[in-house]
């Protein structure tokens, strides 16, 4: 199976947030399943930057077919750091050679439309050249849902699987109506009006219409999204594409994300690496980290944090409105974003020095407070997946988050997986009084260890997941090119009849194959 994945980020070359982490881990997971997976991302300025010499010329020149006008690309080479995955950026220094990914803090470029709809039709057009055809292409999010169009309108030879990593209204590519002519899709298609209409052109939704099969991030993300009420107004598309809709949860990258080697846990800076049974070097992060970022060093006082994107979804206002009565901790926030938010984590950070507030995005630092804190904050609005909380248990940091999208699928309060502390309703209170459980439960220092070990042993891995990816490409090639699809298993013989058994023999279970609608 030859499958090419492609995002708009991916760590350590371009990282804005949870994507970013995924495409850089998950193609590692399917390598080691035997996929012969690629990775196809953007040539920005951070990508020479992190590559520097280990990039090579893959692809000298390719012709890149724009509505109305003639563009093309050149394509360098890489290797996922730490694994065998190729991974492509395609150069266009016009549309890629910036500092940020989508444009500047808190904003938007203005031509994304036309750089996004740019890389897709480059990743199309560059198979030939390259010499490598997939079988499926892997998409995720908006910025790379035109493949899907591209694919169905012209029946091009791949299956297609679209990631929603995040449907939330504003992440769903929405342009208006004077810019569309740039995504050049073909509008006389039956498909179209359910992502294209006089209101503009919606991405995301284009990559649910299209795509052979879909994904999201978690299985309850993909049930609220089933849901109108939850659907971010894309609940039809999902309800009408049925099975076509899978849950899969996210992994990390548990080679990248290890207390026992991470690299960021240096010596020099008193930090320490630690594990389940070597914890005093948790002990030590904690010091150096208070130490680094200013705080009283106090070993009992428990030590709370945040590493996010400042952005509504993120339930900020519930912990604004709790902060200023919070007493007996430490805070750091790591985060950049919102401008209100910014000014008010400053502010805090101003009159009290518990609290300290790291306002840029520091992905060593970020390493530190996941290692160096006690509890972990998330209470997210909504939340597709969360990556945040699945590294801090790794970290044996206790997350404290609410009871939505992946955090529902990864933190619990009960049972014998707790590892953590949970709330649901969206207020303030509930917030406050799953925080103070967790403060109560920091003073037995037996239980808390007992959790902590619990937290630690949670398994967020991409071992399942990528598995089940395998199957998902396998359906997205069958819709696509049924002839190119894996043979079913020959049915086995059946075994010689007893006379008490003597029943008809079964048909041959047809594959479940769905076939794909007609394409005119
Ligand atoms: P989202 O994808 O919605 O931003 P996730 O929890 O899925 O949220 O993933 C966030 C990822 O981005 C995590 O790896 C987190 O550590 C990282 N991150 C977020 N903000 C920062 C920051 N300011 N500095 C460093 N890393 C950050």
């Amino acid at each position: 199976m030859k499958v090419l994945l492609v995002s708009a980020e991916v760590t350590p070359f371009a990282k804005v947030g949870g994507l970013a982490d995924v495409a850089g881990s998950l193609p590692k997971a399917l390598h080691d399943l035997g996929v012969d997976i690629r990775v196809l991302m953007p040539k920005y300025r951070s990508v020479v930057n992190v590559a520097g010499s280990d990039l090579h010329r893959a692809v000298e020149g390719c012709a890149v077919q724009m509505p109305g006008f003639l563009s093309g690309c050149a394509l360098d080479e890489s290797r996922l750091p730490g694994s065998d995955v190729p991974i492509y950026f395609v150069e266009h220094n016009d549309y890629f050679w910036r500092d940020a990914v989508y444009g500047p803090p808190g904003g938007a470029y203005p031509d994304n439309l036309e750089r996004l709809s740019f890389l897709c039709r480059a990743a199309v057009a560059l198979f030939a050249p390259l010499g490598w055809q997939p079988d499926v292409v892997h998409l995720n999010d908006w910025h790379t849902s035109l493949i899907a169009v591209l694919a169905k309108e012209g029946s091009l030879p791949f299956g297609t699987v679209f990631t929603g990593h995040n449907l939330g209204g504003a992440y769903q590519g929405v342009f208006p109506p004077e810019q569309t002519w740039i995504s050049g899709i073909d509008e006389t298609k039956p498909w179209v009006p359910s992502f294209l209409d006089d209101n503009g052109l919606n991405l995301a939704r284009a990559g649910l219409a299209c795509a052979d099969m879909i994904t999201t991030v978690s299985p309850t993300y993909a049930k609220e999204l089933r849901d109108p009420k939850t659907g971010a107004g894309v609940s039809d598309l999902i309800r009408e594409r049925g099975k076509d809709v899978q849950g899969v949860l996210n992994g990390i990258d548990y080679g990248y994300w290890n207390p026992e080697t991470d690299p960021y846990l240096s010596d020099e800076d008193g930090y320490a690496t630690f594990s389940l049974d070597h914890l005093s070097g948790k002990a030590a992060c904690k010091a150096a980290l208070q130490k680094e970022m200013g705080l009283p060093i106090q070993p009992d006082v428990p030590l709370l944090s945040i590493v996010t994107r400042l952005d509504d979804q993120k339930g900020l206002d519930l912990l604004s409105e709790i902060l200023p009565g919070l007493r007996g901790m430490q805070l750091v926030v790591l985060g950049t974003g919102a401008k209100n938010y910014e000014d008010f984590f400053a502010k805090q950070a101003a009159m009290r020095p518990e609290i300290v507030a790291a306002l840029k995005f520091d992905e060593k630092l970020a390493h530190r407070i996941y290692a160096g804190s006690d509890i972990f904050l998330m209470p997210s609005r909504f939340e597709p997946c969360g990556l945040g909380q699945m590294i801090s248990l790794r970290y044996g940091t206790v997350p404290v988050a609410r009871k939505t999208g992946g955090l529902n699928d990864t933190v619990f309060e009960t049972g014998k997986s707790a590892n953590g502390f949970i709330f649901e309703p969206y207020t303030a209170e509930d917030f406050k009084s799953a925080l103070d459980r967790a403060l109560a439960a920091y003073q037995d220092k037996a239980a808390w260890a007992a959790l902590m070990a619990r937290a630690m042993k949670s398994d967020n891995s991409w071992t399942a997941s990528a598995t089940r990816f395998v199957g998902i490409y396998e359906e997205a090639l069958a819709h696509a090119v049924p002839s190119r699809a894996k043979k079913p298993a020959a049915p086995k013989k059946p075994a010689a009849a007893k006379p008490s058994a003597a029943k008809k023999p079964a048909a041959a279970k047809k594959p479940a194959l769905k076939k794909k609608p007609p394409i005119q």
